[in-house]
């Protein structure tokens, strides 16, 4: 697709939003939920909240990896990092998520063996310099990453590699959406779908919304521009009341996704249910490796016992603003014990998490 210039941008940004104020109803709210945690940065730097039409709120949802990671899985791994034969491999994202006692950070300092990695296939390379360790794996994330863990899991069962062991906690989005949709807790009018997520599986995942639900839902890019047309496309869908999947991000969304990365996952993965930070179990949201890749599972190879319970931080509302019930500020602790340099929480943890960016972006309604 060609790059707009800034002045075309801004010329299709006007042209945007005034479709956008001609479908709007004055008086009606419609609350529209951005599911990924990259949506809820670009929101806030391109400033398009204060853009739109009063009475069009965007509330941010479940869509930031390190944010619904549960407070056990940390827990498991900080088991795993006290063990001096057991090098944790990582994001560095993960380093400062809270754990009931403590963090990865913390462990580090203390001597732990934590290796920040920047692609999952740097386990092979680790593992070859440290074969006399144990090398487990923090394998979060949702189905972009998803994919390139996946395929690692792969990559290490094929070089014959023993010492290497995922602790896997991956989210589906699709099924998060459903929950959110049953518990009927908070009203959403539509859905501004994930771009990167889609690019795997496509649209067809996602045609529950409108065939079950009656609601609509349009994937969308991740610049300005690219998130307005999913306004107008929801909008649109409203005004006519014939729901769909829409997309506004085709230069890089195919309808059925990416068929070999679904097929890839399908040989690794079963899918099975998992517990979302603050949210609890959702059923057939997660996966667990499968056949002869589950004896690569950290769980089933290293069993751990934690001999403490697993607490959630005290007071944090995590798991109410990722299902969009309450905006960040309405949470106690935001912007006084719970600040992006002393986070309480993990949605104030990850860059994508929308307490932090509601704190970076100064945001306090
Ligand atoms: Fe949790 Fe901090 Fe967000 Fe409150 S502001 S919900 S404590 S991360």
């Amino acid at each position: 697709m060609k790059k707009l210039t800034l002045q075309e941008k801004k010329h299709t940004a006007d042209a945007l939003l005034k479709r956008i104020n001609a479908l709007h109803k004055p008086g009606e709210v419609v609350r529209l939920m951005e599911v990924c945690g990259t949506h809820t940065v670009s929101i806030f730097r391109e400033g398009l909240r204060q853009l739109l039409p009063e009475g069009i709120e965007l509330v941010s949802g479940p869509g930031c990896p390190v944010c619904v990671t549960d407070q056990i899985y940390m827990d498991k791994a900080l088991a795993y990092a006290e063990r001096d034969d057991i090098i944790i491999a990582t994001f560095g994202d993960m380093l400062k998520v809270p754990g009931s006692y403590s963090n990865l950070s913390e462990a580090q300092t203390k001597g732990a063996h934590i290796h920040v990695i920047y692609t999952p296939l740097e386990v092979l390379e680790l593992s070859k310099r440290h074969p006399d360790k144990k090398i487990v794996f923090l394998a979060i994330g949702f189905e972009t990453t998803i994919a390139v863990i996946g395929a690692t899991v792969k990559a290490v069962h094929a070089a014959g590699i023993k010492n290497v062991f995922f602790l896997v906690s991956h989210k589906l989005v699709p099924p998060a959406l459903r929950a959110l949709l049953d518990r009927q807790e908070g009203r959403i009018d539509g859905f501004i779908l994930p771009g990167h997520v889609s690019v795997i599986i496509g649209e067809e995942p996602y045609r529950f919304l409108p065939e079950e639900y009656h609601i609509p839902s349009c994937i969308a890019g991740f610049d300005g521009v690219e998130i307005l047309s999913a306004i107008v496309n929801i909008l649109e869908q409203r005004s006519s009341g014939k729901f769909m999947v829409g997309n506004t991000y085709h230069s890089v969304v195919m309808e059925q996704g990416n068929p070999v990365a679904q097929a890839m996952m399908r040989e690794v993965y079963d899918v099975c249910d998992d517990t979302w930070r603050g949210i609890g179990i959702i059923s057939h949201s997660g996966l667990a490796l499968k056949g002869e890749y589950a004896a690569y599972d950290a769980e089933l190879a290293i069993p751990t016992v934690l001999e403490k319970p697993s607490l959630d931080p005290k007071g944090c509302q995590c798991g109410r603003v990722l299902q969009g019930l309450i905006k960040p500020s309405e949470c106690p602790l935001f912007g006084k014990s719970c600040t992006t340099v002393h986070p309480v929480g993990a949605c104030m943890v990850s860059v994508e998490g929308s307490c932090a960016a509601w704190y970076k972006y100064g945001f306090s309604s």
